[in-house]
């Protein structure tokens, strides 16, 4: 249908009504193309849930290359226009910012869901009804995750329980083959900033520096901080102790107006004169921080040669070009006082720290010395930094993705001791609880309340067949062991070297479907009670919604 209008000039041009109203999409057809929009998302990420789980390789418009099987990385890197797929990436990353860890398996989930409630649509269920079933079996969910948890007992001597949930998360990343050593790093980092009195971990203090070169073992804590940053001259002392330190977000060089200036100098002494002047105004500057106690300025922005050899000169070690974040690391770390102006620096608003060194780490691609400096003993000690090495800056980034996920999951624990085994074993308890639960309920909500509990199958499902294993067969051994045994703890183990001759790392027989307990697969509890109720959530929202208006075409 098309209709002729005039704008305010007069101008004839038509509107075409059939085309308004293909941007507008109502009913069940609506709930099932964003269904459809989701599930393809939560489908890509399927194929790297768990330790046999693919990694994908991204590419950015200026052809960054990332490689990575981190839920929150993926999500977070592909490029989504569609309104409804962007809900699940947002799904992922309030995982990521709540939790840090289980960021695909949340996704998944929330795909297994959809996809039940697809099905539910075509029986002709209302999608409130579908909503509301989902929102019911979630709760009972959550409730069942706290009966079969385990309590995880852990002191400082202790740190035992720690490691094991530590591996479990790197056991699915790049750096399986260092899971151990890793694990090390990760509990010793949050145990230095850790309250466990308070169950508090204040994460600020745990820095992440990366730095290609090396392998990942050499990836070590150090206590105190790691800059990538040198000395800005080369003679400057290496090593400075007791060094205090004062913090300029200032330029270090003479003043410049402000305004647009031009200045005719016509003799030579006229020159000098300036010369002499800005040099001695400069001088007057670093005096200015000698006398305040300074023995290392770290300054936010640069300076030219020439003040940097004024600076060797008086013998006022300095690092430049230090980022806003390390900048305020610095001052956590080391007492001091960030300072805007030279003029307003005193002796109070410095920074102490025992001994900086500058390390030489080898050279890089462009044959130049490779330096980092480490601010070692500062005033606040339990300040640390994770230096992790690693062959390129592919492996060094998704090492530092790996190892945030891995300090999550301890901090984690810290706040709440609380654990559920991995393999899939807890969301098949959940999901026998949870059909159990609908056999009670009379009405459609029943219809849901089971759907739920086969969604939740779809995580063993999943991990299953992206280990080459046959899905419907090793679920279906799981649940008939947790029911005969009792067991809530029963899973898909996945240690196996050889998974066909189903042996373990020792090299001794056993079944796929085995005690997570005794093979160490741990999940926070609060980390798993957070993935069923945010997908629920999500589900309900795309369930919810029944017209699609793009852009204002209004009918
Ligand atoms: P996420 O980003 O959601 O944490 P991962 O790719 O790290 O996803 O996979 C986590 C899943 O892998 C969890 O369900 C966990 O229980 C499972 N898992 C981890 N280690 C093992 C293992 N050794 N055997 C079986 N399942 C495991």
């Amino acid at each position: 249908m098309a209709s002729m209008v005039y704008d305010e000039y007069g101008r004839p041009f038509i509107v075409l009504k059939d085309q308004q109203s293909k941007n507008r999409v109502k009913g069940v057809e609506a709930t099932k193309s964003n269904i459809l929009a989701a599930r393809s998302i939560s489908k890509l990420l399927r194929t790297s849930l768990g330790p046999k789980g693919m990694d994908k390789l991204m590419v950015s418009p200026d052809g960054d290359v990332t490689i990575t099987n981190d839920g929150a990385t993926i999500m977070t890197q592909m490029e989504i226009h569609h309104q409804v797929a962007k809900l699940m990436v947002e799904l992922s990353s309030s995982q990521d910012d709540e939790i840090g860890d289980g960021t695909t398996g949340v996704v998944v989930l929330a795909g297994a869901l959809l996809e039940q409630a697809e099905v539910l649509l075509n029986k002709g269920v209302h999608p409130v009804r579908i909503a509301s079933g989902f929102e019911t079996a979630a709760e009972v969910a959550i409730k069942h995750l706290e009966v079969i948890a385990d309590r995880v007992e852990f002191s400082r001597d202790n740190l035992e329980p720690l490691l094991t949930t530590a591996k479990t998360t790197l056991s699915s990343k790049i750096l399986q083959s260092h899971r151990d050593e890793m694990a090390q790093v990760a509990v010793q980092a949050v145990m230095n900033v850790a309250d466990l009195d308070r169950n508090d971990v204040n994460f600020d203090m745990i820095r992440m520096e990366g730095k290609t070169g090396g392998s990942l073992k050499d990836t070590a804590l150090v206590n105190g901080l790691v800059l990538d940053k040198e000395f800005s001259h080369p003679q400057m002392p290496t090593e400075i102790t007791d060094a205090k330190i004062c913090i300029l977000t200032c330029p270090l060089e003479p003043p410049k107006p402000k305004t647009k200036h031009k200045l005719q100098i016509t003799s030579v002494e006229a020159y000098e004169e300036l010369y002499a002047q800005e040099q001695d105004y400069f001088r007057a500057m670093i005096q200015k921080i000698k006398d305040s106690g300074a023995n290392l300025v770290i300054c936010q922005w640069g300076f030219d040669d020439e003040a940097n050899h004024l600076l060797l000169q008086q013998g006022l070690p300095a690092v430049r070009w230090v980022g806003g974040v390390e900048i305020e690391h610095i001052a956590i770390a080391t007492g001091a006082r960030i300072v805007a102006r030279v003029e307003e620096l005193s002796e109070d608003k410095l920074g102490t720290v025992g001994k900086v060194k500058q390390i030489s780490l080898g050279t890089n691609s462009s044959r130049q010395q490779d330096r980092i400096l480490v601010l070692e003993d500062c005033k606040n000690q339990k300040a640390v930094t994770v230096l992790v090495r690693g062959g390129n800056k592919m492996i060094v980034d998704e090492a530092k993705r790996s190892l945030h996920d891995a300090m999550c999951v301890v901090r984690n624990l810290v706040i709440d001791n609380r654990v559920v085994y991995g393999g899939g074993s807890a969301e098949v308890s959940c999901s026998l609880a949870v059909k159990k639960f609908a056999d009670t309920v009379s009405g459609v909500d029943q219809y849901a309340i089971r759907a739920f509990g086969d969604a939740l199958d779809d995580i063993p499902m999943a991990l299953a067949e992206n280990a080459g294993l046959s899905p419907i067969e090793e679920v279906a051994a799981i649940k008939s062991r947790q029911v005969k045994e009792n067991n809530p703890r029963v899973g898909l183990g996945l240690n196996h070297i050889d998974l066909d001759a189903k042996l373990d790392l020792n090299g001794k027989r056993f079944d796929h479907s085995t005690d997570m307990k005794t093979l160490g697969v741990f999940e926070t509890l609060i980390g798993k009670q957070q993935q069923l109720q945010l997908a629920a959530q999500v589900v309900k929202m795309i369930l919810k919604i029944d017209d699609v208006i793009s852009q204002g075409n209004y009918q």
